[in-house]
């Protein structure tokens, strides 16, 4: 499908949806774009003056009485929304921004595309980073929070796209295809969006769906999941492995690549050996694009990882703070109290989705005190009482921020990895750690 003379209509505004309808605004479609929430008056404006419609309303189905070529979804907006389920019973192909922007890429990029359910953010980066600093033409773009819509409008021919994609993302695509598809790992999350763990799988599948043998997929050995739903992919398969030799592999502190030593990690400020995966995919990427790495591999021993994920904070008064907002699940929390070895006093709450804290139980054996706020601080309470560790209940971030201080000791390590969604209290997970943050700052 191309993009242009068309009558098209946004569901959902936010950044993407922005970002698309200005670029599909460029070539004569005439849009529409709906949200049931305020959006900020300057880009409404914008919008209007480049003749997008702009409807708010909580019932975007009844837009739908007239009819359209196709409908671009916001990856937030559920399947079962009723816009959606009406467009999809009159047939009107709905797709995402990703998909749209696709078709306006210029020639010859090769995509390199980053999926998984931990570790994106930190592996984009990472590919993004090096390829920079190896003096290649390459550009950033996904759900690390620029649309693609925005940066293609500025791409070159020739040159290398790394984009991170969410499962969201993954939903509506139809041609969309990465030349080097990289699959950190898979785990049980985000089930309140998909239902089920098979649809997920299913979903993050989708990441392989073009790829002919002409194409690489980048694969976590040690993942079962990830072994599971590339089973049956056309595209070359490259694997990395924390435990056994492979194409990428980590053996007595040293990451490998194709059996010769590649870097060593206590050169490294990155730590955890779920660091190091994320490392061994961007080298197998440098190696797949034949990109000389030596120069740039420089960076990653500067690198003190990606701004709320783990990321050293402070030291106030001997005590070490880590601000992993992010952690919006119990896998995430896991792993960062995996990277630990002394007295933490973790700081746990936020949305309440009903998940279970189990999880944690085996990881505790550093955690002396625990830290509860937010909508789950009440579930939290209870299963630190079943799980014996102490624990302090509080109502928002800043009391327990100032609560682990107080409760704190030399040598201590206060981690905020909360192992919940942010929306109950904040808009999202980077405003609540930069809370964290400013609190830490001012004890
Ligand atoms: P994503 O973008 O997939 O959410 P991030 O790179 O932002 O992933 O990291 C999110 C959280 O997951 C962080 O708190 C980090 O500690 C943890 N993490 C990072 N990489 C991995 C990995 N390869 N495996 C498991 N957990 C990881």
């Amino acid at each position: 499908m191309m993009f242009t003379n068309k009558k098209i209509l946004i569901l959902g505004m936010a950044r993407s949806g922005y970002e698309v309808a200005k670029l599909l605004a460029k070539y004569n479609n005439t849009l529409t774009i709906t949200d049931s929430k305020e959006q900020d008056e300057e880009r409404v404006q914008e919008l209007k003056a480049l003749g997008v419609k702009y409807i708010l309303t909580d019932h975007p189905e009844d837009l739908l009485e007239e009819s359209f070529d196709c409908m671009i979804k916001n990856p937030g907006v559920r399947k079962d929304q009723p816009a959606v389920v009406k467009a999809k019973q009159q047939g009107l192909p709905v797709i995402n921004e990703l998909e749209v922007a696709y078709h306006f890429l210029p020639k010859n990029v090769t995509i390199i595309g980053v999926t998984g359910s931990n570790g994106k953010t930190t592996t984009t980066t990472i590919l993004y980073e090096i390829l920079k600093r190896a003096k290649q033409s390459v550009y950033l773009a996904g759900n690390i929070g620029v649309p693609l819509s925005l940066t293609v409008q500025s791409m070159q021919e020739n040159s290398f796209l790394v984009i991170e994609i969410s499962d969201h993302q993954l939903l509506d695509m139809y041609d969309f295809k990465v030349d080097i598809a990289v699959m950190t790992n898979l785990s049980e999350v985000h089930l309140d969006f998909h239902g089920t763990y098979e649809n997920y799988k299913n979903t993050k599948k989708k990441i392989f769906q073009n790829q002919t043998e002409k194409e690489y997929a980048i694969l976590n050995l040690e993942n079962k999941d990830v072994l599971e739903v590339s089973k049956d992919i056309k595209a070359q398969k490259c694997y990395f492995s924390s435990q056994k030799e492979t194409d990428s592999y980590l053996k007595e502190q040293t990451l490998y690549l194709y059996g010769e030593k590649a870097l060593d990690t206590n050169e490294i400020k990155l730590k955890g050996n779920h660091n190091y995966e994320n490392i061994m995919c961007a080298l197998l990427v440098l190696h797949i694009l034949k990109v000389d790495s030596t120069e740039a591999l420089a960076y990653l021993k500067d690198f003190r990882g990606v701004e709320h994920r783990n990321e050293f904070v402070k030291e106030v008064n001997k005590r070490k703070f880590y601000n992993d907002s992010k952690a919006t699940n119990t896998e995430s929390t896991i792993t960062a109290l995996s990277s630990f070895n002394s007295p933490v006093i973790l700081i746990l709450g936020g949305l309440d989705r009903g998940h279970s804290f189990n999880p944690l139980n085996p990881y505790l054996k550093h955690v002396k005190q625990i830290i509860c706020y937010g909508e789950t601080k009440n579930r939290i309470e209870a299963w630190a009482r079943e799980v014996k560790v102490p624990c302090s209940k509080v109502d928002t971030l800043i009391e327990a921020t100032k609560e682990s201080y107080a409760l704190s000791k030399e040598g201590d390590t206060i981690v905020f990895s909360p192992a919940c969604a942010s929306w109950d209290q904040y808009d999202n997970f980077e405003i609540r750690g930069d809370e964290f943050k400013k609190v830490v700052g001012e004890l």
